[in-house]
């Protein structure tokens, strides 16, 4: 069961099986006649448009399912934001940075010296363009794997069951679809007033692209995509101001105490954060780009100066020339494409999943979208936890979380017990000579059901694979607590963290 309240569709209600008969568009003209027969024998059981992480995986898991899919992308590459312009790269510069940050830094208390570092930012490009390539080819290989028919070009819906395709290499082509998923994406929300160039005027598209570090630069958004590209650009030189309108890093899902750890970390590391800021408005001229600022509920005022300003203000849906206005479906006041808890629209083989409807805009969210609207069309079921689907962010160190943070328990009146554990005392981070941060649990004080996991340190993005786990079959800290842990691993912060939760820890 999908446990997430969404809106539903008020025509249509139920799926059909693949091999259903559908309703069938009339066609009236002889050239509209003369493309439904020439198109009828190639209508594919699903016809995908987007081939981004939700529409490729759903790609996939349809073919393993037996059934003929088409999947239609215009980027010229499979892999969507995520593959293309998205996670990999980032990650690959973020870890890149790090050890480029860290040799210069972090060594000779290790015991190692070394001679002249120097960046090689084209190399350092490079490396990530490598990762790129061989992550989104690695998909077409999956795609020919598993009949996965991938069309180059641009889809938009002619009607119900049929999507007219501008093919990337010239001319158009149509294809039918029994059922149509709709995988779309999002893109970067522009800033009024800023227009972007993607040279000095950035999304994170031109943020994992610059040719040469800026001397200074601009983020305007503290959300987990601003500061990783805000990490990736100071650690590599560049003098960098972050300013977010709200009174926290992270954006509102981080725990407010994990927020202002993090942000004191990063701040060490040199990044300055203007928090409860407004910026007013932004001028690009030749020697750089100025920003005007304002204390968010009004008064004092600030101008910033930079060479590059990066607008990180957050992502919308993205379903610009899709024809969406010619089949009647709906997107909410965000742009959001409506859909009820199968994933449906108003027209019910018409199902969408990933970034451009509703939830949080998460690769591996898309990635379970993708797997349970498969298992809709062909089973009749499907499942996404929505409360369980972790967050990361990949700084160093790094954050995550699952499931409520503390300001969202104290709001809804929840009573809960909290326990922590510092990194600064786990064998492994002393040893490893990083040990920054700490592991919160909160538990419903009741129960000592776990309600939410927080982290900040070291290999928080993979350790929150636990607790997503935990969360997923409703375990207690003491599940946790009385579940041995290798040592000497920061895993065990982990189980020392439900210890103190519901008991007291024993290294602490
Ligand atoms: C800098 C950055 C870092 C990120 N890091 C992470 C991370 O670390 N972890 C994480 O979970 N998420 C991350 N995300 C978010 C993640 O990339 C998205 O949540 C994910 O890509 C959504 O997948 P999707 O398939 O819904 O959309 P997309 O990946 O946007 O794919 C949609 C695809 O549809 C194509 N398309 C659109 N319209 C048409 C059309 N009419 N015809 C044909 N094709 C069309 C687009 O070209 C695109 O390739 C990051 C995003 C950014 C920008």
């Amino acid at each position: 069961m999908l446990s997430r309240a969404l809106p539903r569709a008020t025509t249509r209600q139920l799926s059909r099986p693949v091999n259903s008969s559908v309703s069938r568009p009339t066609f009236y003209t002889a050239e509209r006649a003369r493309r439904w027969y020439a198109t009828e024998a190639e209508e594919k059981d699903l016809v995908i448009i987007g081939g981004g992480v939700a529409g490729y995986v759903a790609a996939i898991k349809a073919g393993q399912a037996g059934l003929s899919v088409s999947c239609i992308e215009k980027r010229g590459s499979l892999g969507g934001t995520c593959l293309n312009v998205g996670c990999i790269p980032s990650k690959s510069l973020l870890n890149n940075s790090h050890l480029y940050h860290q040799i210069l830094h972090d060594t000779k208390n290790r015991g190692i010296e070394v001679g002249d570092v120097k960046l090689n930012l084209t190399q350092m490009m490079k490396a990530k363009e490598t990762s790129v390539s061989g992550l989104t080819k690695g998909i077409e290989f999956l795609f020919k794997k598993n009949n996965v028919e991938y069309i180059k070009g641009t889809g938009a819906f002619a009607d119900e069951h049929t999507v007219k395709v501008n093919l990337t290499e010239g001319g158009e082509t149509s294809v039918r679809g029994k059922n149509i998923l709709i995988a779309t994406g999002s893109e970067a929300t522009p800033f009024p007033g800023l227009t972007i160039d993607e040279e000095k005027v950035i999304t994170s598209t031109g943020a994992i692209a610059l040719k040469e570090v800026p001397k200074k630069m601009t983020v305007i958004g503290g959300g987990i995509i601003g500061l990783e590209m805000a990490s990736v650009w100071s650690r590599l030189g560049s003098e960098v101001t972050v300013v977010e309108y709200l009174g926290q890093i992270g954006g509102p899902g981080m725990d407010a105490e994990i927020a202002k750890m993090s942000q004191k970390i990063l701040t060490k590391q040199g990044i300055k954060f203007k928090l409860n800021t407004k910026v007013t408005s932004g001028d690009a001229g030749s020697d750089g780009v100025k920003i005007s600022t304002e204390a968010a509920k009004g008064g004092k005022e600030e101008t910033l100066d930079a060479d590059v300003v990066l607008v990180a203000i957050g992502r919308r849906p993205y379903t610009a020339g899709l024809g969406i206005e010619n089949i009647g479906i709906e997107t909410d006041d965000k742009g959001r494409l409506v859909i009820d808890q199968e994933f449906r629209t108003k027209v019910p083989h018409i199902r969408v999943i990933g970034d451009c409807t509703f939830g949080p805009m998460l690769a591996h969210k898309a990635e379970e979208e993708a797997v349970a609207a498969i298992e809709f069309i062909t089973k009749n079921y499907g499942h996404v936890n929505y409360n369980a689907i972790p967050s990361v962010m990949y700084t160093h160190p790094e954050v995550a979380w699952v499931g409520q943070n503390e300001q969202e328990l104290k709001a809804q009146g929840i009573k809960y017990n909290v326990g922590s554990f510092p990194f600064s005392a786990n064998s492994r981070a002393k040893t490893n000579l990083d040990t920054e941060g700490l592991v919160k649990f909160l538990a419903d004080k009741e129960t000592d059901r776990i309600l939410g996991i927080h982290i900040v340190g070291p290999n928080a993005g993979e350790m929150i694979a636990e607790g997503v786990l935990a969360l997923e079959y409703g375990a207690s800290c003491e599940d946790v607590a009385r579940t041995s842990h290798a040592h000497p691993t920061l895993a065990e912060a982990f189980k020392e963290a439900a210890m103190a939760t519901y008991g007291k820890a024993i290294h602490y």
